[in-house]
Parts: C-alpha cells; structure tokens; sequence
C-alpha cells in the first residue's frame, strides 16, 4: 500500500485585496476555514460495519472528500476506504464484506486532487503483533522530526501522514503488548489528535493531552452506565459490568443517528482501552493545561452537537447576543448566511428586537463535481449555493450575521448579491474575532497572508465587502460567550485570563498553545497529496 506525501504549502504571492481584488474564478466561493476529519470508532455489535457508515454519515461535515471503514471479526482486518460522500463510498454489497463486531471509520476533508485516495483513512498494517488500523483527526506537531529520526534509524515511509510516523513508532516499540506500544508511541509525538486504534480484538481511544480535538463516548441501550470508569490517572479502572456496545466518535451527533446514548467526552489526555476485559482509562504520562478548540463552537460542529457540556446550538445564540451588546445597529431585518450563521442571528435579533428572516437560502444539493457553464454568470459558485428572498430584503436595511470572514471574497458577493435584491443599506456582523493566523492543529486554513484581517483593518475589510459597516465580535467576548462567562470572568483582555478558561483561539489571537516547528517560507501547514 503507498500513501501520499505531505507536503508544505507553496507560498502565494502577497495579496492586495483593496486594490487586487481576487477574481471570482479564482477562488473557492466556500471561504471557510475546514475541519480536516471526523472519527467513528464501535465496539462489541454484530452491526459494526453498518453502524459505522451510519455515524460517518452524521459525521460528514466534518469532511466529504473521502471515507473508510476497517473492521475486524476478532482474528483479521477487513478494509474499504473510497473517494467521496460516504453514501458514495459505500453500498450494502461492500458493508456485506466488512464482517465483525469491531469497526473504526474515518472522513476526511482535503483540497488535493486525484490521487487523493491514497490518504484516505483507517490505515491498515501488519506488523509484529498482528493488525493494526489507525485513524485520527488533528495534526502531530513534531511528525517531521519524528520522521527524520525514524528514516535515520532505516525506518522506510510510505507516506508523509503523521499516521503512518504513529505505525512506525508502535511498530518499533520495545513494549511487549499493543497497548503498550501505542502508549509509548503517544509518548513521542506532539500536537493536537483525537486517535482510534483498532486491532483484532481491541479498541483505543485517545484525545491529546490538551483535549484540542474533540472526541466523545457513547453506548447502546442496554448498558450499565454507572460502571462506565472515569478517567482514573495512571490506574486501569476495569469494568464490572458490560454493556452491549460502546462507540467513540468526534461528536455526539454520531450517536443520535443509532440510538446510542451519549455518556461523556474524553478527558484531554485521556486514553480508553475496550477489550475483552471490559473498557479501561489510562491517562498519557504528558500534563498540560486544557486549549479545547474553541472554533469547534463557531463553526465545525454541528449545531445539534454539544462539546463538553455546552450545547453548540446554545452557544451560538450566546455569541450572537453578545455580539449585539458589543456592535448594535439599527436595522430593519437580520438575516443569516445559511446554515451556519443561523443560531448566531436568531441571537443578534432576538438581543435587539428586530425580526429576523432567512433572507438568504441554501442550496443543499451541490456536489463538489457541479459541472459550470461555460459562458461565466455573475457570482456563480455562490448562487449555486445561496439565493437572496427579495420580497424580505427589498427597501430594508439589512443585517447580515456570518461566522467568520477568512478571504472575503464569498462576503463580498454575498453584499453584493443582497444590495442587488434591493437592500437599502447592508451591515456585516460577524459572530467571532478577525481570523488573521493559520491553524497548525487539524485544520484546513489559507496561508497567513490569504486570511484578510492579517493585513487590513475592520474598516479596510468593510471597504473591500462593499458593506455599509462591519463588526466582529471581541475575543473576550467569544471566551465569555463560550464558557458561559461574562466580564472579567471571561478572561479579562490578558492570555493568563483566556488560558484559564481552556480554549485554544490561536487563529484569532496568535496564542499558540502548542508549539511547532518554524515555518519555511513563512508557511509550515501540512497537508496530504498525492504521489
Ligand atoms: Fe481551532 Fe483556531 Fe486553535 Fe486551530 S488555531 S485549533 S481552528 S481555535
């Protein structure tokens, strides 16, 4: 089996917005920053296979360029990973040759081209104690130096994925058990990763030390949640009862779809071992102060999800009534850009009683394979998804609320295309701070210098989007809305403040929690291609 390589990213040429505006067919009309992967991971069901399709499918957000599924019937892996849509990349005549009670799958989100399949995860390899399957959502800060040091030790790679330098590290442990080996292969390496590890007969479980990714636990009906462990520090807790199934995956909304019951997230460096034994929790040697990805809240999560406690839902109607305490206007309607901006508008509007519309509506049936035409047609890409109401906007002045701004170039067409339907003043509200660095835990980001708010001001951004005015809410603000804190509670404008309240907000603030290797040419984002 080859992988791809990974590579760092080409730098791009400066960009001047105000002045060089990026041509409409240059650019992706979804200017988003983009979850990189969802994990789904079931233990003890006759169904795994098809259970696990299933919470790909709930999972699909989380990345719709490819998907695989590994299970295993207790003595061998059995593989299929596909390009696209999970409803794309399985059918019943290929869950049919997934046998077992034990199944971890993965979809995964990637800009790369046609070889991309090589990416696609679970990884599957023998190695001296048998089988192993590996899937994970993050980022390994240190995989290059791992890397260097393994080749140097005659180490052969297939593939640049910090996956396979995990292989590699359980492959070469000294330790004489699979759980051990992957415990002292977590030992080695850095950075932000929720972890499934599957061989025949046991599952694994892990959420970095600072918990950056999200990663839950859920079970079937029929269980007995009070023996569910805790986490226990260095001590396996055993259970003393057994439940039918349980399943791990990157949020609950997996475990709606099946009629599994949520029972907690996992603890930051929590790692959790189902085997025959029942379900043990073991904590990695590594400490470190919690920085749980706050943008998971803003944007990546579903909205019917909830994350360590807090409804996303909820807590996007919080960012938007605090945004309306920190940027009110006076306005006629307040519309969404569907469907993320939603929660957040109904929040802004209700704060300042104005009504809100949907104003804007969402086309949910364009695939990444939309054929366009040939003659160009103004504002394509983003009519193919978005289509103004003009009976709502007509003569009225418009609030539109979004999560964030990364480019600019989708906000400038979606000004524009309302002022068209005959808006008489048109106000950006965003319901999160300037997104002006790069994220190197997971997430697909642009370049520093792609991210408009790196380089101009609010006023400068207004300008550039055509609006009428534009507000972003504060960092402190998104904190407080967050963590259910207000004021001083919040964090209080300094970094020990925020760390305290356990976010990771590096790509809105330069806070970093986890260090990485200096970029090369200004950039050191890693992603997957093709070989
Ligand atoms: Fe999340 Fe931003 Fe931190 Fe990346 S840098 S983990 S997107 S908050």
């Amino acid at each position: 089996m080859r992988f791809g390589l990974i590579a760092s990213k080409l730098a791009a040429p400066v960009v001047n917005f105000i002045n060089d505006p990026p041509r409409a067919a240059d650019l992706d009309d979804d200017d988003h920053f983009h979850d990189e992967c969802g994990v789904f991971g079931i233990y003890g069901h006759p169904e795994a296979a098809n259970l696990t399709y299933l919470g790909l499918h709930a999972l699909q957000h989380r990345g719709q360029e490819s998907a695989g599924i590994v299970t295993s019937d207790g003595e061998q892996l059995f593989v299929h990973r596909a390009m696209g849509l999970v409803q794309d990349a399985f059918d019943q005549a290929q869950l049919e040759k997934l046998p077992g009670r034990f199944a971890i799958g993965h979809v995964r989100y990637s800009t790369t081209g046609g070889s991309a399949l090589k990416n696609a995860q679970p990884f599957a390899v023998d190695f001296a104690l048998g089988s192993l399957a590996i899937c994970h959502n993050g980022n390994l800060t240190n995989a290059e130096e791992l890397r260097a040091e393994l080749e140097a030790g005659g180490s052969i790679f297939q593939s640049s994925s910090d996956s396979e330098v995990l292989v590699h590290l359980v492959a070469r442990s000294r330790q004489t058990t699979v759980e051990d080996r992957i415990s002292d292969a977590l030992g080695r390496v850095k950075g932000a990763y929720s972890l499934l590890f599957m061989s025949e007969d046991m599952l694994v479980a892990v959420r970095d030390p600072r918990g950056v990714r999200p990663l839950c636990l859920g079970i079937l009906p029929g269980s007995v949640r009070s023996s569910t462990p805790r986490l226990s520090g260095a001590k396996a807790e055993p259970l003393t009862s057994r439940a039918d199934a349980y399943i791990v995956a990157s949020e609950p909304t997996a475990f709606d779809l099946i009629g599994a019951e949520f029972v907690r997230d996992l603890e930051p460096g929590e790692m959790l071992i189902i085997d025959a034994s029942g379900m043990r929790s073991l904590r990695l040697a590594e400490r470190a102060a919690p920085h749980m990805c706050i943008f998971e809240y803003v944007y990546f999560a579903r909205p019917d999800s909830h994350i360590q406690g807090r409804s996303v839902y909820e807590v996007r109607k919080a960012l938007g009534e605090t945004l309306a305490r920190e940027h009110p206007i006076d306005a006629d309607v307040v519309i969404p850009v569907p469907d993320s901006g939603v929660p957040s508008a109904i929040g802004y509007a209700a704060a300042l009683r104005i009504p809100f519309e949907m104003g804007l509506i969402r086309s949910h049936y364009v695939g990444r394979t939309f054929i366009e035409p040939q003659q160009s047609i103004r504002h394509f890409g983003v009519r193919l998804k978005l289509n103004p109401v003009g009976t709502i906007l007509r003569g009225k002045r418009v609030i539109i609320l979004d999560d964030s701004i990364v480019r600019g170039t989708t906000s400038r067409k979606i000004v524009k295309m309302v002022r068209d339907a005959g808006a008489r003043e048109v106000h950006m509200r965003i319901s999160s701070p300037p997104t002006q660095w790069p994220c190197y835990y997971g997430i697909d980001t642009p370049t520093r210098r792609e991210l408009i708010a790196s380089s101009h001001t609010v006023d400068e951004i207004a300008r550039y989007i055509t609006a009428d005015s534009l507000a972003y809410l504060s960092l402190d603000g998104m904190i407080g809305a967050v963590s259910g804190a207000q004021g001083a509670d919040a964090g209080a404008g300094t970094r020990e403040g925020r760390d305290a309240r356990g976010y990771c907000h590096a790509c809105f603030s330069g806070d970093y929690p986890i260090a990485f290797t200096p970029p090369v040419n200004g950039k050191r984002q890693m992603r997957l291609v093709g070989v």
